[in-house]
């Protein structure tokens, strides 16, 4: 059982000693000035860092009557020093906190939250700083980022009730639908969420090439907070049960089995939607990219159900990134066109659009008909001998690269059953200049 009595100080104007003038002594003051602490700092040395700042500096050993007239002590110094500044203090009944130090200490600080005009302060008695910083942590993701709204809410009621004489039975209830109306209020048109408040009630979220540390923060966020995630097929299962206890459903399509439909995905989304789930859609990339999200998004938006789109990094630029090919590049090109090479008259369409050798081509969904692709190119006026790489499993465990000629892209194999992208163009070349400088130890990625 703590016994430690919190409490908040006012030093707006009130002297502060600090003894010590090394990094843990600079490490405190700042939060003092802040306070409107009057600072003076005593030490036989003084970091030039503590001198520039607005403290009174006197440069020797502590003595007992720099106490005089300071309202709280900080002891920053040898524990020696520290020992004497606490039992000077003691006497003269000025709490000390010594940094560090607990036995010197009559005074603890906690671990601090601030958001606007609230404070946080956790304490472990002492023994625990640590354990204090990773509760505060806890409790800063915790709370509101719109917690200035909160307090605006409360002061404004608070003087209302005063002017009206409202019982105290009637404040606390009244105060919380208040509350909840601020987030009543929020338009459910899907709008970009940077505040960390929930999500809406389906997020269509993009998963990346595949490795986890490429999904956003806000993507792992929502994954903890779903009670259901569909996910892809592209989308690693394992990995997925780190980061979300949510019911997960594989509804890409997978070894022997094909993918559900997509209307049944609408459906269930749907409904889970209505019976109040939280309901993460993870797509592979970005979901806007090749993915079909578009589609889920309308789905939901006729449906009336709040959802929002979190992007995520397509492998559409990603995979040849991790292979060393940048999509532009000056001199090489500068632009980039994606295409699918699912339906090949479709992408003939889309090779319209470029005159050829004139911007880098990524090819979605292309592996298959790679040669064909080719083929097309060519017939396009693509010179044959155009650079041109594949990349398969890009930030995966298993992943393959290929680099040769459009000429030579039918006649090479893939491994089977792994997603890869086609590239063409000059940009490819620049692979070779970044192999050739991890050949001399100026590392290029990660797993080359
Ligand atoms: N929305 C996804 C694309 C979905 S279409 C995105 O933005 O990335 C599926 C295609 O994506 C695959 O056929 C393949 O071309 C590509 N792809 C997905 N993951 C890949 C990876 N790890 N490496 C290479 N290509 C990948």
């Amino acid at each position: 059982m703590s016994v430690m009595f919190p409490a908040f100080l006012d030093l707006r104007g009130r002297k502060v000693l600090v003894v010590g003038g090394g990094p843990v002594a600079a490490g405190k003051i700042d939060s003092l000035l802040a306070a409107g602490a009057n600072v003076t700092v005593v030490a036989p040395e003084i970091r030039p860092e503590i001198e520039q700042l607005n403290v009174e500096i006197v440069r020797r050993a502590f003595r007992e009557t720099d106490l005089e007239g300071a309202w709280w002590v900080v002891a920053a110094a040898p524990l020696e020093v520290n020992r004497s500044v606490s039992e000077a203090a003691g006497a003269r009944r000025i709490f000390v906190n010594a940094v560090d130090d607990p036995q010197h200490a009559s005074a603890y600080l906690g671990g601090v939250v601030r958001r606007d005009g609230v404070t946080i302060a956790v304490s472990t008695d002492g023994r625990a700083p640590a354990l204090a910083g990773l509760l505060r942590e806890a409790l800063d993701a915790f709370l509101p980022r719109e917690i200035e709204a909160w307090l605006k809410t409360s002061d404004e009621a608070r003087r209302r009730w005063r002017a009206e004489r409202t019982p105290m039975g009637a404040r606390r209830p009244q105060l919380l639908s208040m509350l909840n109306a601020l987030y009543a209020s929020k338009s459910h048109i899907p709008t970009s969420n940077a505040q960390g408040t929930p999500f809406a009630a389906v997020a269509l979220v993009g998963a990346g090439p595949g490795d986890p540390e490429l999904w956003t923060q806000r993507a792992v966020r929502y994954l903890r907070q779903a009670d259901l995630v569909l996910y892809d097929s592209l989308v690693d299962a394992n990995a997925l049960r780190r980061y979300t206890e949510a019911q997960c459903f594989c509804v890409g399509k997978r070894a022997g089995r094909e993918s559900v439909r997509q209307e049944t995905i609408h459906r269930v989304m749907i409904r889970a939607a209505r019976q109040g789930k939280r309901v993460v859609r993870l797509k592979g990339g970005d979901p806007f990219v090749f993915g079909r999200g578009a589609e889920e998004a309308m789905a939901l938006a006729a449906a009336g159900i709040p959802f929002e789109v979190v992007p995520g990094v397509t492998s559409a630029i990603a995979a040849p990134a991790l292979a060393g090919i940048p999509v532009t590049h000056r001199g090489s090109a500068s632009g980039f066109l994606v295409l699918s090479g699912h339906a090949t008259d479709a992408f003939e369409n889309g090779l319209r659009a470029v005159q050829p050798n004139t911007v880098s081509l990524v090819v979605l969904m292309g592996l298959g008909s790679r040669g064909e692709l080719a083929e097309k190119l060519i017939a396009r006026g693509w010179d044959a001998a155009t650079p041109a790489a594949i990349v398969c499993g890009a930030s995966m465990p298993d992943e393959w690269i290929w680099t040769g000629t459009v000429a030579k892209l039918g006649a090479t194999e893939p491994p089977a059953g792994i997603a890869g992208v086609v590239v063409i163009g000059n940009v490819v070349r620049v692979r070779e200049r970044l192999v050739a400088a991890e050949e001399q130890k100026v590392m290029y990625g990660r797993n080359r």
